[in-house]
């Protein structure tokens, strides 16, 4: 995992590589998720697992992960090449 700051929003990242071996700009503030097959939102563990899931408040799951930015970041557009 690497930390970095968004270009696009100057929020704070880090980039973890799925096993797919794609680096994925994730918001570096874990958040607390229930896996959910077919869930609406998608979370990426520190080992690199994308698992789609309900995100849920911290008292609800002891499972943390990873939110990728781009479903967070104010200024998305950027990440998607029209
Ligand atoms: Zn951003």
């Amino acid at each position: 995992m690497g930390q970095a700051t968004c270009r696009a929003c100057g929020a704070p990242i880090l980039w973890i590589k799925t096993r797919a071996g794609k680096s994925m700009p994730c918001d570096a503030k874990p958040q607390s998720y229930v896996e959910s097959p077919g869930g609406p939102q998608k979370i990426v563990t520190a080992a690199g697992d994308v698992i789609s899931c309900n995100l849920v408040e911290v008292h609800q799951s002891n499972k943390r992960g990873y939110v990728p930015h781009w479903a967070t970041c104010p200024n998305a557009d950027s990440f998607r090449r029209k």
